[in-house]
């Protein structure tokens, strides 16, 4: 697994000529971390992601991974990464094909590639589709195409930059059950940026940035209780997490402890000993 440091960290487009989007940034996620990164458009976080996997370069500071000085691509072998707007993303007019192409790259056996494309639509829910136009697909549908890209390198760390953002509705709720399988699956360092809470929530960490500043660092139950800044960045609460706080405000359970609908469930389905208090 791998571990991502980013140490004093300046950085700006152009060169360095415009005005930095971060300055002395310091952030560590340790090996196996599931971070989701939080924040409104133009905070930070897709030039975040860029400097993790070394697709550019700060003018200042450092960022190591796995303990090391990352250079100028190096995260490559290690990290799978999915931007969003996934056209320009999409590099062959065959949906299989395109999940093929990163493996090929990565100069694995035909028959392995064949096993991994195929279990990789299937886990997104492509597979009816693998010999298909890839411009043929909805947005929603091109973004988990490349979400299947990245999964079937099976690399030691994922970064996903908003992969929700085409998506609505059902195949909304698919993706997430995706991201929580995917930890399931096979532990790896997960970082993504969404503009959701409803995803955030999922992770173990949650860090916000507001203008490349890193205004909260902590667990996503104790994010909802900083209502001021949740307001701040623009991000809506999910009806779930609403519940949870109406259920805290009663004693039933902890604040934070209800924000997912897992938690939920697994509150409602295992008879806890507060039940009496139900009752008032
Ligand atoms: P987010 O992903 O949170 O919306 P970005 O990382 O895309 O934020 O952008 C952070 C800042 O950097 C914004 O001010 C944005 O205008 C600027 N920016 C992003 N990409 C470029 C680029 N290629 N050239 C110049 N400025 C950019
Ligand atoms: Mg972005």
């Amino acid at each position: 697994m791998v571990s991502i440091e980013f140490n004093k960290v300046t950085f700006s487009y152009q060169d360095g000529t415009e005005e930095p989007v971060f300055s002395d940034f310091d952030l560590s996620i340790t090996a196996g971390e599931w971070v989701a990164i939080v924040g409104p458009s133009g905070s930070g976080k897709t030039t975040l992601l860029k400097l993790m996997k070394g697709l550019l370069q700060p003018q200042a500071g450092e960022i190591r991974i796995n303990a090391t000085v990352l250079a100028a691509g190096e995260l490559n072998h290690l990290a799978a990464c999915a931007f969003a707007n996934p056209e320009n993303q999409i590099v062959s007019p065959v949906v299989a094909e395109d999940v093929a192409f990163g493996l090929e790259n990565m100069g694995l056996a035909p028959e392995t590639i064949q096993v991994r494309v195929e279990e990789a639509l299937r886990w997104v829910g492509l597979w009816e589709r693998a010999a298909h136009f890839s411009h043929h697909l909805s947005g929603g549908e091109q973004q988990r195409l490349i979400l299947a890209g990245a999964l079937a390198q099976q690399k030691k760390c994922l970064l996903l930059d908003d992969p929700l953002c085409m998506v609505a509705g059902r195949s909304r709720t698919e993706i997430l059950n995706l991201l929580k399988s995917i930890q399931a699956r096979e532990p790896c360092t997960m970082v993504h940026t969404t503009h959701l809470l409803e995803e955030a929530l999922l992770a173990e960490r949650l860090v916000a940035l507001e203008n490349g500043t890193l205004v909260f660092d902590d667990s996503p139950g104790r994010f909802l209780q900083e209502k001021e800044l949740v307001e701040q960045l623009g991000l809506e609460v999910p009806a779930i997490a609403d519940l949870g706080e109406m259920l805290a405000r009663r004693g039933l359970v902890e604040p934070g402890e209800v924000i997912t609908l897992e938690q939920l469930l697994e509150l409602l389905t295992v008879p806890g000993p507060k039940q009496d208090n139900e009752k008032e």
